[in-house]
């Protein structure tokens, strides 16, 4: 197919670029290194777990050892399938606080205030339970649903929370974040609301759309300075695709400056040492990456059921009865059924810190032998 836009990945941002350039009548090809997403655990919103380590699915990066992880490798999973990373990570859905947004926009970022991507994330979404339409939107792409099982186990955790002085806030993603409240998802029902299972199906079957999956990109193509196609390794071949007007790199927060560093633009120095012909200076590309750490504290509990009671045998033969016939119970359950977002110390104008709360401990949430031993 003649493309007129070249998407390199097909993660979440991937797939809704896809989704609203063919929508809007261009022609795309969506290139995508990993394989489509046939894992039946991708799609079970509680069977993640083995695919945080799944190298079918997962890059399965490790953070080199730095002062901060008092030395540690610690593990970074991004997903390598359709969907990307919204095809194996835990389904939570948090917009984050309207002041990251307005920080972005007072450093330069132009049209990143919270007030002009709002109308984007109301028009991305579908929440059909409630919520202020002046930040909720309900007829977008993206399902998003409140829990459906709550054990009794998370509202103690909210009654605690309030007793601790944190507020109940019954929408996080609305007018006010800070407090304590319940976890929303980005789920379909039963399954699992990975972007491919929600923007891309959206334009499924449309002659404007292909997808390429096993399809790993690498050097960018250029005419003079202008970017024109991207270089691709697909079943041990060496492949090129043009694109009409653009290509868009939409390989991860990890992926994307390195297809920019191997295509020659990024830090000129850095270029030289991995010796790579240096197209364009870019300083910037490769540096300032934020992640956030997750620091996992473990409690006993008495006479309060448990995940991990559902998800053994013979609890888990009904929950999986639940399942099939009703679309509930434990199988449903993403990570996180209720989280608090607040402040690490005063003095700050917004909520640094997010405390999530699972009724659960999984003994591996992706951190496998490098896992923080702190936290065991
Ligand atoms: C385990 C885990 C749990 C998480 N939990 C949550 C959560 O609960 N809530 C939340 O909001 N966020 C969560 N996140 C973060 C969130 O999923 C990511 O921020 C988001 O998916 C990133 O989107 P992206 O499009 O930038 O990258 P990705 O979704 O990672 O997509 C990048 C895509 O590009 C492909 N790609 C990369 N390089 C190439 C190449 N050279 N050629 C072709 N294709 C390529 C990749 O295979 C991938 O499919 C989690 C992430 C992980 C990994």
């Amino acid at each position: 197919m003649q493309a007129d836009y070249v998407v390199v990945g097909a993660g979440s941002a991937g797939c809704a670029v896809a989704c609203r350039l063919v929508e809007g009548g261009a022609r795309v090809v969506l290139l995508e290194a990993g394989p489509k997403d046939r894992n039946i655990r991708i799609h079970v919103p509680a069977a993640l777990r083995p695919l945080l380590k799944d190298p079918k699915v997962n890059w399965n990066y490790t953070s080199e050892p730095v002062e901060g992880s008092a030395g540690r490798r610690i593990s970074l999973p991004r997903g390598k399938v359709l969907g990307g990373s919204s095809s194996i990570n835990g389904m939570l859905y948090v917009r984050g606080n309207p002041a990251d947004y307005d920080g972005w926009a007072q450093m330069g970022c132009r049209g990143w205030s919270y007030e002009e991507v709002l109308p984007y994330f109301r028009q991305s979404e579908s929440y059909k339970q409630g919520g202020d339409p002046e930040y909720r939107g309900g007829n977008g792409p993206l399902k998003v649903e409140d829990y459906r099982t709550i054990l009794p186990l998370t509202h103690r955790f909210v009654e605690a929370a309030q007793q601790a002085g944190f507020p109940l806030t019954p929408d996080y993603n609305g007018g006010q974040q800070e407090g304590v409240g319940y976890s929303q998802m980005t789920r379909r029902g039963r399954f699992r609301g990975s972007t491919a299972q929600t923007y891309l199906r959206a334009v499924k079957g449309n002659p404007n759309l292909e997808v390429i999956t096993g399809a790993r990109a690498g050097r960018l193509l250029f005419e003079g300075k202008k970017c024109v196609g991207v270089t691709y390794r697909q079943d041990g071949q060496d492949k090129e695709i043009r694109a009409n007007n653009e290509v868009v790199l939409c390989g991860g927060a990890y992926n994307s400056p390195h297809l920019l560093q191997i295509s020659g633009i990024g830090p000129a120095a850095h270029l030289k040492d991995i010796g790579v012909d240096v197209r364009h200076d870019l300083p910037g590309v490769g540096s300032n990456l934020a992640d956030h750490f997750a620091a996992r504290l473990k409690h006993r509990v008495r006479g309060e059921t448990t995940m991990n009671q559902l998800s053994r045998f013979p609890h888990v033969v009904p929950e999986v009865a639940k399942y099939v016939l009703f679309g509930k119970g434990a199988l449903t359950f993403g990570v996180t059924s209720a989280m608090v977002f607040c402040r690490s110390r005063d003095g700050l104008s917004s909520p640094d810190l997010q405390l999530s709360f699972t009724p659960a401990t999984p003994k591996d949430m992706g951190q496998g032998e490098l896992g923080n031993p702190a936290c065991k």
